[in-house]
């Protein structure tokens, strides 16, 4: 039993779905499990639709209407007979959105979210499963809620790893025997059934829950470039493809902000031992990056980069020290705040953290950290992450920078620094 995840860049147009649907079809053997995204850019476009509603803005119309169009133009390209079901199929599932924006936006602003969002790739999915059945038999769409559970922190869900194991293994695990069953990323369900969110880019991280819950033999991520890089061609020119990364090189890259493969991906897989191929949906042939149980650490250095950073450095107000009992009060206005710390270092006196800039977010933690500490902050600050870093590397990219903040550990060095 195998399991493939292909992300929103894949299937972003009627020619990207026939490439992946190729993919899927060369693949030897029935025992496949297909895990799909959102096609494009359709969940940016989902969120704006969300934010609209819940703004009440009077251009709301105007973003569905887009939204509709993006997927119909999609099915116009691939069916030419406008009969097929799928187009029924789809319009039909657009229809959850319009009832639900016909009311008033009385819930939470989180369950709306994810019961708006995840539509995108309930349509992805249902397109993809009715090409792929123009190829071959034995295709089955399966719905990802009825597997993936979760409580009910919407936009983050928790999944229920005992439910979903079972649920897996009693149902899934008989179709897969048969079929090639094609469901979503993203998406699961609270024990009420309302649907829920993983996070933002959390497809991979669907698939491994479905690869670790199936105990398969693989998972093959397929993405638009040639593997794992040692840094994002976006900063840098010249890049290196790695061809073999142990677990642990890779969780460190993802948790660092590699944007290849979400940081949640890694622990299920390598919990189960199971191989993680990255590989190109543009060159399927070619070789990608194996992700194993490799001892070898990463050959090169790798470089992660992150911009639009906030750095806070918190001081007590009366001059006493940081430790133990501040540390768990500042750490609690982290977690309650959702704030996902990036880098940080302390002193006696002073506690500094970087972290994804969000204003909403920088504004809340202001405001309650203001309370006992004395807080600074600089913004669109730049993070630079190197495993396996020497002096060579760090100069390299420091070069033209003020190094406001430097951390180092055996392996790792990281630099929040600004331009000059
Ligand atoms: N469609 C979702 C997103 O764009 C999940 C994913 O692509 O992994 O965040
Ligand atoms: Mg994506």
């Amino acid at each position: 039993m195998k399991v493939f995840k292909f992300g929103g860049a894949s299937v972003k147009d009627a020619e990207g779905v026939k490439n992946v649907s190729s993919i899927i079809n060369n693949h030897k053997g029935n025992e496949l499990l297909v895990v799909v995204s959102a096609m494009g850019k359709i969940t940016n476009q989902l969120e704006e639709l969300t934010r609209a509603y819940l703004n009440g803005q009077d251009d709301i119309q105007h973003i569905f209407e887009a939204i509709k169009l993006y997927h119909f133009n999609v099915l116009h390209e691939l069916f030419a007979d406008h009969n097929h079901p799928v187009f029924d199929d789809v319009m039909n599932t657009f229809v959850e959105i319009d009832w639900l924006i016909e009311e008033e936006p009385d819930d939470a602003p989180d369950y709306i979210y994810d019961q708006i969002v995840s539509i995108g790739e309930l349509v992805s999915s249902k397109i993809l499963a009715a090409w792929l059945g123009t190829l071959r038999s034995g295709v089955k769409w399966l719905d990802a809620r009825s597997f993936v559970h979760t409580d009910n922190t919407y936009r983050e869900g928790l999944v229920n790893w005992e439910k979903t194991e079972v649920e897996i293994q009693k149902k899934l695990v008989p179709v897969l025997q048969q079929n090639i069953a094609v469901t979503q990323g993203f998406i699961g369900s609270t024990s009420e059934n309302f649907t829920t969110t993983l996070g933002r880019d959390g497809s991979d991280y669907s698939a491994a829950i479905f690869s670790a819950c199936l105990n398969a033999e693989s998972l093959t991520i397929w993405k638009d470039v040639p593997g794992v890089l040692n840094a994002d061609p976006k900063w840098f020119d010249e890049t290196e493809r790695i061809p073999q990364l142990s677990y642990h090189d890779a969780i460190e890259l993802a948790y660092y902000g590699a944007t290849i493969i979400h940081p949640k991906t890694i622990k299920p897989i390598q919990n189960k031992s199971i191989p993680l191929y990255v590989r190109s949906f543009l060159q399927p042939d070619a070789e990608g990056t194996d992700i194993t149980d490799l001892k070898n650490h990463l050959p090169v250095p790798s470089f992660i980069f992150k911009v639009n950073q906030a750095l806070l450095s918190i001081f007590p107000k009366d001059f006493s020290f940081i430790i133990e009992e501040n540390l768990s009060e500042i750490f609690s206005l982290f977690h309650k705040h959702r704030v996902k710390i990036n880098t940080m270092l302390n002193s006696a006196i002073s506690f500094s953290i970087s972290f994804d800039y969000d204003a909403r977010k920088l504004d809340k933690l202001m405001a309650d950290l203001s309370k006992d500490y004395k807080v600074k902050y600089n913004t669109g600050v730049e993070l630079v992450t190197i495993r396996y870093y020497n002096q060579e590397t760090i100069d390299r990219v420091t070069v033209n920078k003020n190094i406001l903040l430097e951390v180092k550990s055996r392996n790792t060095c990281q630099i929040v620094m600004r331009d000059k």
